[in-house]
C-alpha cells in the first residue's frame, strides 16, 4: 500500500495523461530508459489503482485550482449519473452535499471547506444529483505547484451507505417505538424540553396530553400479548388520525401515550380534542377475529400556566391523568393546582395506611344479615374500619381503593379473614360470617392457605365462612380464577357474588363459577318503589336466575319498609340494611346474641326518601371554561348526588348539562372523595 500512498501523494493529476493513453513527449535515451523503468513502475501502479477502483472499495478524485474536477473514478461518476468525461470540468462541490449531524451546530458547507484550502478527512457527503441516497466519506489534500501556488485538490473517497443506514436505523430505534412507530419516551422528553425551552422566551403556550388506556391489561391477560401488541398498534393509528400533524405523538411505554401540542392553550379546543380521542379509542377493535373494547383516560396540562419546564409540566399532566382515572375512567381532566393538594393528601393516607394495622387502628364491624321470612339473623358481614388519629373515621370507600393500588390490600384483607374467624367463634350463636375479598387477594395463589390457616387457628366450621367477591375478579385470567374457586370449594367455605350487576362482566362466568349467594347491589334497590321503575323487573330476574342456579339472594341497603315489602314480594330471601341494623362492634353483636339467637324487627321510615330517584345518568359539568363528564347518581327536585370529580370545594358553582340542551346552574353543598351533593339554583 505504500506505493499507492506515495502515488497518491505525488498527485493523481500527474497520471492523467497516462490514464488517458497519451504518450510521453520526445526524450533522450537515458531519459527513455529511465522513463521505461519508471513507466513499468507506473504501469504496475496504475494496474493496482485500476484494480482498486474497480473493486469499489475506494475511489479517487482531483480538482484544478478552481475547484473543477480533473479526475474522478468512473464508477463514482456513474453513480452520480454521468460519465467521467462529463464530470471533468464541473465544480467539485456542486456534486456533493455535506451531511450534518442533528446536533452539529457549526454552520459548515462543502464550498466553505474547499475554499479554505485545508486538508480534510472522512467528511460524510451525499450525492447532490442522486435520488437514492448514497453516502461517501471523502478526504482531500490541497496541492501546490513548485512555485507555491495552489494547484487544486487530490483525494479519495469510500462508500459508507451501509454503515450510514444501520447508524440511522439504530438512531431511529433509539428514538422511536418499534411496535407502533410513534416517538418513544426518550424522543418525547427531548422534544418537550426543546419546545418548552424555545417557547419560554417567546411566551408561547404548549399543551401536553397524557393518555392511559383503561382495561388494556385485561385484553393482554385474556387475549394474549400478541393481541395486546396489535391493539396498541391500532390505538396508535387512531391517535395519528385525531391529533393534528403539527403535534408530536409518542408512546411512553406500556399503554401510556403522550401528545405534545405546540401553541395550543384553548381549553375548549383541548377538551374537544380529548373527548374525541376518548371516543375514538373507545370504539370496538377487531383483533385476531375477537372483538374487544377498551377505554382511555386523559390528563392535560398547559405550559406555561401549569408548568414551565418539561418535568413540571409532565408532573402536572400526570396528576390530571390520575384524577381522570380516579374520577371513574373514560374521562379527561385538566391540571388544576388543588390536584397537588389532593395528591399530597392521598400520599399521606397511603403512608399512614402502611402502618395502620401495626398501630391497631384497623378493626372490623359486623352488620347482620337477616332471613326475611323469620327475621332471624343468619349471618354477619365483616366491614373494615379505620380510625385515623387525625382524620377520624376514614371510610372503606376511600382507603380500600388506596390499599388496592399500593399492594397493601393483601395484608389488610388476609388480616380481616383471620380476625373475622377468630371473632365469630367467640359469639354465642352459630351465625356465619362474610368477609370481603379484593380481586388482588383472590388472584393470589397463596390465598387458600391463608383461609385454611384462619380456619384452623380459630376452629371455625368452614361452612360458616363466606367469602364475598365482586364481578371484577372475572377480568383476570380465567384459569387462575377457576383454580381458586376449586381450591376454596374443597375447603368447604361458601362464596358470594357481591354488588351483583354493577360490574362490566357478562353473565357467562356464572356457568363455571359456583357461587352460593348473590348479593343484589343497593343501586338496584334505590327507587324500586317508584312508579315504572325498571329495577323491579331486574331484581325479579336476578331472583329467578339465583333460584335456577341454586343460589341464595341477599338484598343490600334496605332502609325503608316499602323497599322491604317489595323484596318480600319479589321473593328475595335475605336482607342486609339499615332497616334492621347498621354495622356494629363485636361487643354489641355479642350482647344482642347472648341467648344464642338474634331476631330483629325492621325499623325504619315507611318509604325511602322517595323524592330522590336513582338515576345513573351521564351529565356534563361546566366550570369556567372546562367541561367535565360526571354521573348523576340520584336526583331530587332540589338537588342531586354526582360522582366523577374528586374533592370539589363546597360552594363551587357548575352549569349542569343534562343533555339534549337541558342546562341548569347548581352549587356544591358537600363533597367527599369522588361524590358531591349539588343543589340546583331552581327546583
Ligand atoms: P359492600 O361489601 O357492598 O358492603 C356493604 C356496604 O353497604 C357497607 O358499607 C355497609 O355499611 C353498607 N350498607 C349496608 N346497609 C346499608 C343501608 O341500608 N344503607 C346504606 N346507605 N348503606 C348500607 P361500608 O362498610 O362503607 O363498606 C363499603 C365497601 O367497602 C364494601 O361494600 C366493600 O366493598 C368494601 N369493604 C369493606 N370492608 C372490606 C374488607 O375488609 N375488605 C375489602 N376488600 N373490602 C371491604
Ligand atoms: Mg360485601
Ligand atoms: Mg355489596
Amino acid at each position: 500500500m505504500t506505493g499507492l500512498a506515495s502515488l497518491g501523494a505525488t498527485g493523481l493529476g500527474r497520471f492523467k495523461g497516462l490514464l488517458g493513453g497519451r504518450s510521453a513527449s520526445a526524450a533522450t535515451p537515458v531519459e527513455v530508459s529511465a522513463a521505461r523503468a519508471s513507466n513499468r513502475e507506473l504501469r504496475q501502479a496504475l494496474m493496482l489503482l485500476r484494480d482498486y477502483e474497480q473493486s469499489g472499495i475506494g475511489w479517487f478524485w482531483s480538482t484544478d485550482s478552481e475547484g473543477k474536477i480533473s479526475y474522478i473514478t468512473e464508477g463514482v461518476a456513474q453513480k452520480l449519473g454521468k460519465t467521467r468525461d462529463e464530470l471533468v470540468g464541473e465544480s467539485f462541490h456542486s456534486l456533493f452535499i455535506l451531511d450534518r449531524d442533528e446536533d452539529d451546530t457549526v454552520e459548515r458547507t462543502l464550498p466553505l471547506i474547499v475554499s479554505a484550502r485545508k486538508t480534510f478527512s472522512e467528511l460524510a457527503v451525499r450525492a447532490a444529483l442522486e435520488e437514492d441516497e448514497i453516502w461517501w466519506a471523502i478526504s482531500g489534500r490541497p496541492q501546490y505547484s513548485a512555485s507555491g501556488e495552489f494547484a487544486g485538490y487530490i483525494g479519495n473517497g469510500s462508500d459508507i451507505t451501509e454503515s450510514r443506514r444501520s447508524q440511522r436505523d439504530a438512531s431511529r430505534m433509539a428514538q422511536y417505538d418499534a411496535l407502533t412507530g410513534l416517538a418513544n419516551r426518550h424522543r418525547m422528553g427531548k422534544k418537550l424540553h426543546a419546545t418548552l425551552t424555545a417557547y419560554k422566551a417567546a411566551k408561547r403556550a404548549c399543551a401536553l396530553m397524557i393518555l392511559d388506556l383503561d382495561r388494556f391489561k385485561q385484553v393482554n391477560d385474556t387475549l394474549g400479548h400478541p393481541a395486546g401488541d396489535e391493539l396498541l398498534k391500532q390505538v396508535a393509528q387512531r391517535l395519528k388520525r385525531i391529533i393534528p400533524e403539527t403535534c408530536e405523538i409518542g408512546r411512553l411505554g406500556g399503554d401510556e401515550f403522550q401528545g405534545i401540542l405546540p401553541d395550543v392553550d384553548d381549553r375548549g379546543r383541548l377538551g374537544d380534542m380529548a373527548r374525541k380521542i376518548i371516543e375514538m379509542i373507545s370504539q370496538p377493535y377487531s383483533i385476531e377475529g375477537s372483538r374487544c373494547v377498551i377505554g382511555a383516560s386523559v390528563g392535560i396540562a398547559v405550559a406555561p400556566y401549569d408548568g414551565i419546564d418539561a418535568d413540571e409540566l409532565t408532573r402536572s399532566a400526570d396528576l390530571a391523568l390520575y384524577a381522570a382515572k380516579g374520577g371513574g375512567r373514560g374521562m379527561f381532566r385538566f391540571y388544576s393546582c388543588d390536584l397537588h393538594a389532593e395528591a399530597e393528601r392521598r400520599r399521606h393516607i397511603e403512608d399512614d395506611l402502611r402502618d395502620a394495622l401495626a398501630k391497631d387502628q384497623i378493626y372490623l364491624n359486623y352488620q347482620p344479615i337477616i332471613d326475611l321470612k323469620s327475621s332471624k339473623v343468619v349471618g354477619l358481614e365483616a366491614v373494615m374500619r379505620w380510625e385515623h388519629p387525625e382524620l377520624g373515621n376514614v371510610p372503606p370507600s376511600v382507603f380500600i381503593p388506596i390499599a388496592e393500588e399500593t399492594n397493601l390490600i393483601s395484608a389488610l384483607g388476609d388480616w380481616a379473614v383471620r380476625k373475622a374467624c377468630d371473632d365469630v367463634v367467640t359469639l354465642p350463636g352459630l351465625v356465619s360470617v362474610a368477609v370481603n375479598v379484593s380481586p388482588a387477594q383472590f388472584g393470589n395463589p397463596n390465598f387458600p392457605t391463608v383461609v385454611t390457616q384462619a380456619l384452623a387457628a380459630s376452629g371455625l366450621d368452614p361452612e360458616r365462612l363466606e367469602l364475598e367477591v365482586t364481578e371484577s375478579i372475572f377480568l383476570a385470567d380465567d384459569g387462575v380464577i377457576e383454580q381458586m374457586f376449586k381450591s376454596l370449594k374443597v375447603l368447604g367455605v361458601r362464596l358470594s357474588l357481591d354488588d351483583f350487576g354493577t360490574g362490566y362482566s357478562a353473565l357467562g362466568y356464572l356457568e363455571t363459577a359456583d357461587f352460593d349467594k348473590i348479593k343484589i347491589d343497593q343501586g338496584f334497590i334505590r327507587g324500586i318503589t317508584e312508579k315504572g321503575s325498571r329495577n323491579v323487573a331486574i331484581i325479579r330476574s336476578i331472583v329467578a336466575l339465583a333460584e335456577g342456579l341454586d343460589m341464595v339472594t341477599t338484598a343490600e341497603g334496605i332502609e325503608a319498609h316499602d323497599e322491604l315489602e317489595m323484596m318480600r314480594k319479589l321473593g328475595v330471601q335475605q336482607i342486609q340494611g339499615y332497616i334492621y341494623a347498621k354495622p356494629a362492634g363485636l361487643d354489641v353483636v355479642a350482647e344482642a346474641m347472648a341467648s344464642g339467637e338474634w331476631f330483629i324487627e325492621p325499623n325504619g321510615p315507611s318509604r325511602y326518601r322517595n323524592d330522590r330517584m336513582t338515576v345513573l345518568r351521564k351529565i356534563g359539568l361546566i366550570h369556567e371554561d372546562h367541561r367535565y363528564d360526571a354521573t348523576m347518581r340520584n336526583m331530587s327536585r332540589t338537588g342531586g348526588l354526582v360522582e366523577g370529580l374528586v374533592d370539589v370545594p363546597a360552594g363551587t358553582q357548575f352549569v349542569v348539562d343534562f343533555g339534549e340542551g337541558q342546562l341548569g346552574v347548581a352549587t356544591v353543598r358537600r363533597s367527599a372523595g369522588s361524590m358531591m351533593g349539588l343543589e340546583f339554583e331552581l327546583p
